[in-house]
């Protein structure tokens, strides 16, 4: 079997994101770009499956523009067998267009599993998984906490955190799973990994060559950043807290 994962290209989580002055988005330019923390985590759900003898290839899948060929480096490094960068240029693609271009990717490459992160800290949609495992009719398994496969049955169960506890759900593969952060601990890629990985061969499609025509349905109005905290005020005894917080703020 064959597991998929797809990768994206994000601004990294420790970057102080800064808004553009015309407010089209989130300035991206000379800043410092990582695979998306959910998707190192798919990443890593894969290589372990694989490790474990219940699959036979881990494929990296990302989309996006020529840069994403350094996502994919890292998912090499990381140890993907393979990569595969769909170019979609400069623009950003929305999760539909992603999911109709990993469904087409599906359908050429045929896994047995298709692993996501469940977000991508730079549009926190959480829509792409849902949305490929819906245009392929695949069972889905969002928010995965655990995943155990049964190779001979060819099941999945997942496990996921909701909000009364625990839900264990059984998949049929072939099937979609989006991460969850407690799956695992992503490994680091090693030194002479990272060496190798840079003379790997990255496959490059077209979304056009999938078939998939990249149509914005959606449009970003403006992007804001949050209003500034107001100062906080430093209290003198506990009496001074209780009554502002009686009087002024009136929640007690
Ligand atoms: P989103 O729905 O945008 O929050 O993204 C959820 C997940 O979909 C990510 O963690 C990735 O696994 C996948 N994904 C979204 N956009 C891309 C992209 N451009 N390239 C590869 N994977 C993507």
């Amino acid at each position: 079997m064959k597991v998929m994962v797809a990768v994206k290209r994000v601004v990294d989580y420790a970057v102080k994101i800064r808004v553009k002055p015309d407010k089209s988005g989130v300035e991206t330019s000379n800043v410092k770009m990582s695979m998306n923390p959910f998707c190192e985590i798919a990443l890593e759900e894969a290589l372990r499956i694989r490790e474990a003898g219940a699959a036979a290839e881990v494929v990296a899948v990302s989309v996006g523009p020529a840069q994403c060929v350094d996502t994919l480096r890292t998912a090499l490094a990381m140890g993907a067998d393979r990569a595969v960068h769909v170019d979609a240029g400069a623009a950003p693609v929305l999760p539909l267009s992603v999911a109709k271009i990993l469904k087409a990717l599906v359908q050429v490459e045929k896994p047995g599993l298709l692993i996501l992160g469940k977000q991508a800290i730079d549009d926190d949609c959480n829509q792409t998984g849902q949305m490929v495992a819906g245009l392929l009719r695949w069972p889905q398994g969002t928010f995965a906490s655990k995943v155990v496969l049964d190779k001979e049955k060819q099941v999945a169960t997942v496990e996921r955190e909701v909000d009364g506890g625990i839900e264990t759900l059984s998949l049929d593969l072939p099937a979609v799973i989006t991460t969850d952060l407690r799956l695992n601990q992503p490994r680091y890629a090693t030194l002479p990994n990272i060496m190798k990985a840079k003379s790997k061969v990255i496959k490059k499609v077209t979304p056009a060559e999938l078939n998939v025509e990249l149509k914005p349905d959606l449009e970003v109005v403006q992007v804001t950043e949050p209003p500034k905290r107001k100062a906080g005020v430093i209290v003198s005894s506990v009496d001074e807290l209780i009554d502002k917080l009686k009087n002024e703020a009136r929640i007690l």
